[in-house]
């Protein structure tokens, strides 16, 4: 709701198309006011942080592309999206990270009483990122956490402990793709009006992941360090030069 009352359609914000796909004109303030209405409302909303690897990703699945073509909220997270925007002649305000839009809502939690669950990452990380949050943050509130580590057959379990914990966001950090399918699976059973992708935010807010020095953020080579910790992520940082030519080749 907005202060007169009336609900913003998430199709009021402005949104920039890339490969297809829309990403919202947002800056962090605007997205987290988004958010906040979101909350106040009682149906589920998905907020995908979009980077290069999901949009290039999305070009070879359709069931990817659709669930994020159907997003309430798309966050432009990474400099390879909004070096596309400025490519197209359409730049975006400025990158929306999931890591900040989580430390935001954290902070909010103790101001406006939201009730934020973690779910995902390894056993334990969930924990120590809930509670560094509540020391940064005194009166942040969790409604619950739960690692990313589960069957198939644990899914109802969890699905039943997350609607029970009545939360108002979820951070589901599973990584791409998975994160988004699980969410467009489970969206309509788990009671919660706010459900976000946050890839490997739990291991950043646990302490147990650095992120990239703030020369290396803004030189724009925040993907470079991640490879430099964690050789894993070579293989998402390879989608980049996938993604700088499928955009090249749509302008
Ligand atoms: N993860 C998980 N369950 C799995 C596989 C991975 O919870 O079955 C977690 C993993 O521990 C990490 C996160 O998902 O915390 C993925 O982080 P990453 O930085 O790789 O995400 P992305 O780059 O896709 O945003």
């Amino acid at each position: 709701m907005t202060s007169s009352g009336l609900f913003t359609p998430p199709n009021a914000l402005n949104s920039v198309p890339i490969l297809g796909l829309p990403v919202h004109d947002v800056d962090m303030s605007a997205a987290l006011d988004q958010i906040d209405r979101f909350i106040r409302t009682t149906k589920p909303h998905h907020v995908v942080t979009a980077d290069a690897s999901m949009f290039v990703m999305a070009q070879a699945d359709e069931s990817l592309h659709e669930i994020i073509a159907h997003a309430d909220l798309i966050t432009p997270d990474s400099a390879g999206i909004l070096w596309a925007a400025k490519r197209y002649g359409r730049p975006l305000r400025e990158r929306v990270s999931g890591v900040e839009i989580v430390e935001q809502l954290c902070a909010r939690s103790a101001s406006h009483g939201y009730r934020i669950f973690f779910l995902g990452a390894a056993p334990g990380v969930a924990e120590q990122a809930a509670e560094k949050m509540r020391a940064k943050y005194p009166g942040a509130q969790f409604a619950g956490v739960h690692h990313g580590f589960f069957t198939e057959g644990e899914n109802e379990t969890i699905v039943d402990r997350i609607r029970e914990s009545h939360a108002d966001v979820l951070c589901v950090a599973f990584g791409i793709p998975r994160q988004e399918k699980w969410i467009s699976a489970n969206r309509d059973r788990l009671g919660v009006p706010v459900l976000i992708g946050v890839g490997g935010t739990l291991d950043v807010l646990s302490g147990n992941v650095k992120r990239a020095p703030r020369i290396m953020q803004r030189a724009k080579l925040e993907w470079l360090w991640r490879v430099l910790k964690n050789p894993r992520k070579l293989n998402k940082v390879l989608l980049l030069p996938r993604f700088v030519h499928l955009v090249r080749r749509s302008v």
